[in-house]
Parts: C-alpha cells; sequence; structure tokens
C-alpha cells in the first residue's frame, strides 16, 4: 500500500517538503478539518472560513493535478473531531502502516505529532532561515537584535545589495517611515475576492457552526487560492507600495488598510512565496517605480521580522507562552470584545478588527497592544486574543509578536525596550483623538487620554527595571523630575481609571 501524506491547513504550498516526498502514482493524500483546530481558541469566524474555504480549494487543485485527496469534511458523519482520530481512521481506511508530514507551525501540534507512531515530519522550508540554523546563530550571542539577524539574510538572499554592500548604501531606512496619516482620498483599496460556490457553502457552514463567536462573518472578501492571492499581491505592489514606506505607522479612523499589503493570511497559509514576493519588490524599485524606502521597508518585514519572529518561537520552546516578568495579571478588559469604550482609538481598532478579522501592524502594537502594556493586562490572555481575532494569527508569528515584542514579557529578549507609548503618540500619527472623550492635551482629571496617565503610571512601577535600561533612562528621569504634586496626581488619575476598568 501507499503512505498517507498529511497536509495541514497552513500548508496549502505545491512545492511543500511532504508532497515532494509523496508520490502521486500511490500515495493518498489526507487533508481534515477537525473541531479541536477550529475551536481551541475561539477564531474570528472570517479566519475560519478563510482557512477552510482555501483547504478545499487545494484540495481541489491537488486532485486536478492528478493526486488521491482523502478530505475529511467538518461535518462529515464520523469525524472524530481530533488530528490524531482522524490520522488514524485514515491509515485504516486505506490499510497504509506511514504516515509523511512537514513539521507543523506550533508547540501544540509538534509535540502531538512527534508522538504519533510510523510518522515521517520533514522540514518545513518555506522559511528562508531554518530553525536549527537560527537557533545556532542565537545561542552564540549575547542580546538578539532583529537588525543584525536581517543584514545576514539580505547577504543570504542578495536582495538589495549591490556586491556586499546595501543597496543605497544604508541597511534600513526605517527614519523615512514615520509620517503623519496622509488625506483620505485616493487611498489604495486591497483586492477583494467575491465568493465562489466553495466558499459560499463554507460561509453558510461557518456561520451556522462559529456564528456565535466574535467577528463579521460577511462581507467575505478574502482570496483563497494561490492565483487570487497573487493577483492580490500584484494590486499591492502597482497601487500601495510606492506609499507603503512613508505611511507604515500611520492610523485613519474608517481606513482600515492604507497602505499595507494584507497579505499575512495568504503568506501564512502557504497560498504566497516569501522570496517570490521580495524578489517582486525589489524589483520594482530596481525599475525606479518605488521608492528604496518603501522596498527595503517591505523586504525587512518579511525576511527580517517575519523570519526572525518565527526563530524566536521555536529557539524558545512552548514555555514561551508563559512569560510574564512584568508580573502583569489583569483580565482582558471587555472592551476588547467589543464592549463599549470612552477611548476612541481602541474603540476603532477593536470595531475594525471585529469587520475585518485584520489591523495593521501599528494599530496591534502601538493601540491593543501599547494599551495592554501599560494597564498590566495578563499577557497570555491577550495573546489567546491575537491568536483568536486575527485572519493572519498562527501561534508561530503571533505568540512572539505579543509576549515578545508588544508585551515585553519576556524581559527584552526580542525587543531593545518596551513598546510603551503616550497618548500624544497616537494623537500624532492618527486622526482617532479629534473624536474621542479624551484628550492627550488635558493633564488630569476624567478628560486626560488614559494612554498617558498609564503611561507614567508604567513608568513609576517599573522604574527599577526601566532604569537599567537605556533606551528607557531618560523617561524615568522625566518622572522623577515630575513635582510630588503632579506624580500623587497621575497616580491618582490612573489609579481611578484602572479601578473603572475592572
Ligand atoms: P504589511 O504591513 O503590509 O507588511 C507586509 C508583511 O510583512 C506582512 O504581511 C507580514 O507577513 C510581514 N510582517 C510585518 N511585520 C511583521 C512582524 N512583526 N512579524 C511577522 N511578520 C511581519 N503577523 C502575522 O502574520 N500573524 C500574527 O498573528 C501577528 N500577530 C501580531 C500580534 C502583535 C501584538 C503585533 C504587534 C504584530 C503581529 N503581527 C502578526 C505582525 C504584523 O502586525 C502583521 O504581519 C501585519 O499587520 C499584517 O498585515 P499586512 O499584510 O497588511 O502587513
Ligand atoms: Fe486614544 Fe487618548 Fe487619543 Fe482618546 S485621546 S483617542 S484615548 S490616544
Amino acid at each position: 500500500a501507499g503512505r498517507l501524506i498529511l497536509i495541514l491547513g497552513d500548508q496549502l504550498s505545491m512545492g511543500l517538503s511532504s508532497l515532494r516526498a509523496a508520490n502521486r502514482a500511490c500515495d493518498t493524500i489526507l487533508m481534515a478539518e477537525v473541531w479541536d483546530e477550529a475551536t481551541y481558541v475561539p477564531h474570528h469566524p472570517k479566519k475560519i472560513a478563510l482557512v477552510l474555504s482555501a483547504m478545499r480549494h487545494f484540495a481541489a487543485r491537488l486532485r486536478a493535478e492528478g493526486w488521491r485527496v482523502d478530505y475529511v469534511a467538518l461535518e462529515d458523519a464520523g469525524n472524530t473531531g481530533s488530528l490524531a482520530d482522524e490520522v488514524a481512521r485514515a491509515m485504516g481506511r486505506h490499510g497504509t502502516d506511514h504516515l509523511i508530514a512537514t513539521e507543523p507551525g506550533e508547540w501544540r501540534l509538534m509535540r502531538q505529532m512527534r508522538g504519533w507512531p510510523a510518522t515521517t515530519l520533514l522540514p518545513d522550508d518555506r522559511f528562508l532561515a531554518d530553525r536549527h540554523g537560527f537557533a545556532q546563530w542565537a545561542d552564540g550571542r549575547k542580546g538578539l537584535r532583529m537588525e543584525h539577524f536581517y543584514r545576514l539574510m539580505r547577504r543570504k538572499t542578495g536582495l538589495l545589495m549591490d556586491g556586499d554592500q546595501p543597496a543605497g548604501g544604508q541597511w534600513n531606512y526605517d527614519h523615512d517611515n514615520r509620517a503623519p496619516p496622509p488625506g483620505a482620498l485616493g487611498l489604495p483599496e486591497p483586492m477583494a475576492f467575491a465568493p465562489d460556490a466553495i466558499t459560499a457553502q463554507v460561509l453558510d457552514m461557518v456561520e451556522r457552526r462559529f456564528g456565535h463567536h466574535f467577528g463579521d462573518l460577511r462581507p467575505f472578501w478574502f482570496a483563497v487560492t494561490q492565483a487570487d492571492a497573487q493577483a492580490a499581491f500584484a494590486h499591492f505592489i502597482a497601487h500601495a507600495l510606492p506609499g507603503f514606506g512613508r505611511y507604515q505607522d500611520a492610523m485613519l479612523i474608517g481606513h482600515a488598510f492604507l497602505h499595507h499589503a494584507v497579505v499575512s493570511p495568504y503568506l501564512n497559509l502557504g497560498l504566497l512565496d516569501p522570496l517570490d514576493m521580495c524578489r517582486a519588490v525589489e524589483a520594482e524599485w530596481r525599475a525606479g517605480r518605488v521608492p528604496l524606502n518603501s522596498a527595503e521597508g517591505f523586504i525587512r518585514q518579511i525576511i527580517g521580522w517575519r523570519e526572525f519572529v518565527r526563530g524566536i518561537y521555536w529557539w524558545q520552546g512552548p514555555d514561551y507562552a508563559r512569560g510574564n516578568v512584568l508580573e502583569a495579571h489583569r483580565p482582558l478588559p471587555a472592551a476588547y470584545w467589543g464592549a463599549p469604550t470612552s477611548m476612541a482609538c481602541l474603540s476603532a481598532c477593536v470595531a475594525q478588527t471585529r469587520h475585518h478579522a485584520y489591523a495593521h501592524h501599528i494599530q496591534r502594537l502601538m493601540v491593543t497592544g501599547n494599551f495592554a502594556l501599560l494597564a498590566g493586562i495578563d499577557p497570555h490572555a491577550l495573546h489567546e486574543w491575537y491568536l483568536a481575532v486575527y485572519a493572519d494569527a498562527f501561534e508561530w508569528v503571533e505568540l512572539p509578536n505579543t509576549i515578545g515584542m508588544s508585551q515585553f514579557a519576556d524581559g527584552g529578549l526580542l525587543a531593545s525596550k518596551p513598546y510603551a507609548a503616550s497618548g500624544a503618540y497616537i494623537a500624532r500619527m492618527s486622526d482617532y483623538c479629534a473624536g474621542c472623550a479624551h484628550s492627550p492635551k488635558v493633564q488630569s482629571g476624567p478628560r486626560a487620554c488614559p494612554f498617558t496617565l498609564l503611561y507614567w503610571h508604567f513608568i513609576a512601577r517599573h522604574a527599577d527595571r526601566l532604569r537599567r535600561n537605556p533606551r528607557m533612562a531618560a523617561m524615568v528621569r522625566n518622572w522623577e523630575r515630575f513635582s510630588p504634586e503632579r506624580q500623587a496626581q497621575l497616580q491618582t488619575d490612573a489609579q481611578a481609571f484602572l479601578a473603572a476598568l475592572a
């Protein structure tokens, strides 16, 4: 008998290592929609629909290319709801005793699958840095900095290199990428796709089964095939990439996407290839159609940040998820699930998340993440929220971004300083504050911006730790220069706000 080839929901790549090892003539591919995977956190309905529809389209493509595919749908009679049991059932059905799979993208499944009998796990080589190589690089260093890793990846791939020098003479053009929000006129929009018959069926099923989860299922406009994902990416290059760098950090009410690519869901499912994308972006710059700061900024996100956080995830092991060095224990406020809040910025980011299962990086880092950091929200509760609500959320990428970058819960392993900012930052980078019940200009009382109150509360409560951080010490000194009256007022106002939050 042939072997069974298991393909998971985020392994939808024709070049996957398990597919390369398979024999079309005698092996059978198993794909299974299982209840356990759909419910270990309450995923956004759009995310569930995206994954299931993309899986069904991928199975159809494999069949069209001559593969034998055994596809277990979520509502099939006899579906046990667990991946291990579906694999065991399929082994019996096909009378085979050998399973081949590409390594999964999270520790939870990795630990399960390593215990399965007669299973060959192949490396997931859809990344530029293999996880063992990353661990070797990381083990030998005192501090990990993304920038060092990124330069290594630039040299390795040759992207934006002129010989052994970085194109344009600098490695990183981030300082050009902090423009305040552009006008709303003429903003690009990501490419949207009308649901086909397969997607329509998935949407009805998701509505029945998961309609009660946080998030709007419709309108559903994500790409669910490689061809459509590639078209969406080409659309980004033509319309949004030129302004990508400059407006990367800006936030505008009612405009969720600005100049962002909105490709992380496709990339993380395997519908797009990271290196192909970066080469296409470099070609645009070489052809003179986009500025260098945009091309470099985009490539850095993909070959720098995306690969760096993945390396840290596997290198640190499953306990990384429990990091909480700042000892933050407050429960996640109901506002994250859509309860009304007086903070216009938080309200806008959550509403947009509910609607699109999407928020761009600065909204995640400097609004929802920053608020949780300042207010001392339990990082693990926040991690489960991010994992649930974003269409692109898979643990290998979401967890280090949350625990490390956004919450500093790993004590500075991933980020050199906490991404803590007062209301002044949000006021500069967005138009949220104009319609808010609070104001960053008001110094005390209920109209004062909670971000600013909590910022000083955060600096004060972690002063001993932050004083030792060269990038934070000046802020501690600022706090210490405030008059005792001002300090007392800020503490009283912040505590009143936190008490009301509970
Ligand atoms: P763009 O801004 O257009 O960037 C292009 C691409 O670069 C993205 O598609 C993404 O693949 C990559 N990228 C950019 N920044 C990062 C980063 N910090 N880490 C990894 N890749 C990056 N990204 C996810 O893919 N899944 C997640 O679950 C996720 N959770 C996050 C949680 C928090 C708290 C934070 C601060 C960031 C998180 N990110 C996550 C990173 C980033 O916010 C998203 O990748 C990005 O917003 C996706 O939108 P986009 O495709 O429009 O990105
Ligand atoms: Fe957010 Fe403060 Fe601005 Fe209100 S005033 S939108 S709470 S930053």
